[in-house]
């Protein structure tokens, strides 16, 4: 991400969002996009800006030489850091006055993590979004406030190594568990690799609140150090040995509530593609309320969860217009939509899908982020539910009419290609069991909507499906090799549902310990045609 200087103004009142919008075009006036692309000549106001400007995404926009795999580079300006540093300051105000009272008393164990900085070719630095946030001062520097009475020390916050940074921050909240509220990471997915952490490294963390000290040198940074032995003052046996006897049990169930008793929910995203994760979160925490506070992206912060409490299937996001200016595209079937269908939030319909489209600060107009949300009220700030799907994949799922996206890849070196989902399963060998996976593969095949299945069944343009069985710890090791091959950080990493890089495809196959093909041809019967006759392939 590309950061340049800019002025300071968060504070833009709920609901101008004229004012937002000609802050904006001040701002980025005279850029040569605006300029010479668009002919806005300066001009500020919306009227211009709509009639002129174009719709775009990142695909139009990417630098030339990049290739798919790489993370987008999304222009940026000092003063999003105060942005996004308001909209989290609402959050815990929100929960605290209206659903959770006492929550000032405690702290919150949050997995928090950075990247290193790098450069881009044109010689701007490039952070990912978190980054900034938590290097800021914003972060950093803020006045003693019980509701951000964090467990992991800054230094461990800010420790480039994921690795040493979890276990510190592990090991610190161990250390705080009578005292911790709320449990935390940016992502689900990003909060259930802390327990899985937990689960392999408890001796060792054990060993060295026995000690009194890092003797087990999982941490070797000297700031981390510093900062955990200001936490790890003196040994502690009877906490060593309570953990010990946690985890040695091989039983997991409840194990957040049972080393943090006081924890009164889990505070992480696990709306939209994170809901996945939820069976595991409540499987780990016994059930505990999980409150997902914020949409957003690197592009701008979107909206904030003003019922936190409710269930995660039931949030919606409410929009806020000084986060910048907001756009939504229908979505029709069978229609990419062009610029003149975007609506502002006054104009969206309850119960209709859209597109979001932003024109940031930073200096992104009409930007199609990739986001598909349907809109649940109509009122101020149009609470959005969570993004469910990527715009492509709903393309993509678009162009099979009916079909729903596999998680996986299109294989089409061979012919006719076919669908190959990648499992990683916990417990393969009881799966794997008399043919048990093959039967999911004919299962899944029939679930996949009926062109698939006429092309599948009836054209044969499309061959049997495949699973392939990865070992335990393969997805671990695809957001590893993501986070260590210049994508997103740990906390803000996604497992891709579609995979297309050559290298992870390559790593998914090394590991792959087991294939499965659909036994027999799907049932499909030409009555459940839905009325296309488009011939469907792979990708
Ligand atoms: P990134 O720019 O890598 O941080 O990714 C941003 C994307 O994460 C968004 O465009 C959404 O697809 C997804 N995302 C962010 N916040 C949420 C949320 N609260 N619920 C569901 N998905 C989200």
């Amino acid at each position: 991400m590309a950061m340049a200087p800019g002025s300071t103004s968060a504070t833009a009142p709920l609901g101008s969002l004229e004012r937002v919008l000609g802050e904006i075009l001040a701002r980025n006036a005279d850029a040569e996009y605006l300029v010479v692309k668009c002919g806005l000549a300066g001009a500020t106001d919306r009227a211009t800006f709509r009639a002129k400007v174009p719709m775009v995404s990142y695909e139009d926009l990417k630098p030339s030489g990049m290739s798919s795999g790489e993370p987008k580079l999304i222009p940026a300006v000092k003063d999003d850091v105060d942005r996004r540093a308001l909209l989290h300051s609402l959050v815990m105000p929100v929960i605290n006055n209206r659903y959770v009272p006492g929550l000032g008393e405690g702290s919150g164990l949050y997995f928090l993590f950075v990247k290193s900085d790098t450069t881009t070719p044109g010689g701007l630095p490039a952070r990912t979004v978190m980054t900034s946030l938590f290097k800021s001062d914003k972060f950093t520097n803020i006045p003693y406030d019980p509701r951000r009475n964090y467990t992991s020390p800054r230094a461990a916050v800010l420790c480039e190594d994921t690795s040493q940074s979890t276990y510190a921050q592990m090991l610190c909240g161990l250390c705080h568990r009578h005292s911790v509220r709320r449990i935390g990471a940016t992502f689900a997915y990003g909060l259930l690799r802390a327990i899985n952490f937990l689960r392999h490294n408890w001796a060792h963390l054990a060993a060295d609140i026995d000690a009194g000290e890092l003797i087990s040198h999982r941490v070797t940074d000297p700031s981390v150090r510093e900062a955990v032995a200001g936490v790890l003052r003196r040994p502690d046996t009877e906490l060593a040995e309570f953990i010990r006897g946690e985890c040695s049990r091989g039983d997991w169930a409840a194990i957040v509530t049972r080393i943090w008793p006081n924890t009164k929910y889990l505070n992480t995203i696990a709306t939209g593609s994170m809901a996945q994760y939820i069976p595991a979160l409540d499987f780990y925490s016994g059930g505990l309320p999980i409150v997902s506070t914020i949409y957003g992206s690197s592009e701008s912060c979107f909206g904030l969860n003003l019922r936190e409490l409710c269930d995660p299937s039931e949030v919606s996001y409410t929009i806020m217009p000084n986060m910048a200016y907001f756009e939504f595209l229908p979505v029709q079937d069978g229609d990419d939509g062009d610029a003149g269908q975007l609506v502002e939030l006054a104009g969206v319909e309850a119960g209709r899908e859209y597109e979001l489209v932003v024109t940031t600060y930073g200096g992104l107009s009409r930007y199609l982020v990739g986001d598909v949300l349907r809109v649940t009220e109509r009122g101020a700030g149009a609470p959005v539910r969570a993004p469910q799907e990527r715009a492509a994949l709903r393309r993509f799922r678009q162009d099979q009419r009916g079909g729903s996206a596999p998680r996986g890849r299109a294989r089409v070196e061979s012919f006719p290609g076919h669908y190959v989902i990648y499992w990683e399963l916990v417990d393969a060998a009881a799966a794997m069991d008399g043919g048990v996976l093959d039967r999911c593969c004919l299962e899944m095949e029939e679930a996949l909507g009926s062109v698939y299945l006429e092309a599948r069944v009836a054209v044969g343009s499309i061959g049997p499906l495949e699973i392939r069985v990865v070992a335990p710890g393969t997805f671990e090791e695809l957001a590893d090799h993501s986070v260590a091959n210049g994508g997103a950080s740990v906390g803000q990493y996604k497992m891709p549902r579609c995979v297309t890089a050559p290298a992870m495809v390559q790593l998914l196959d090394s590991r792959v310990v087991s294939r499965h093909l659909s036994p027999a041809s799907p049932d499909w019967t030409p009555s459940h045609r839905l009325g296309s006759t488009a011939q469907t392939s792979p990708a």
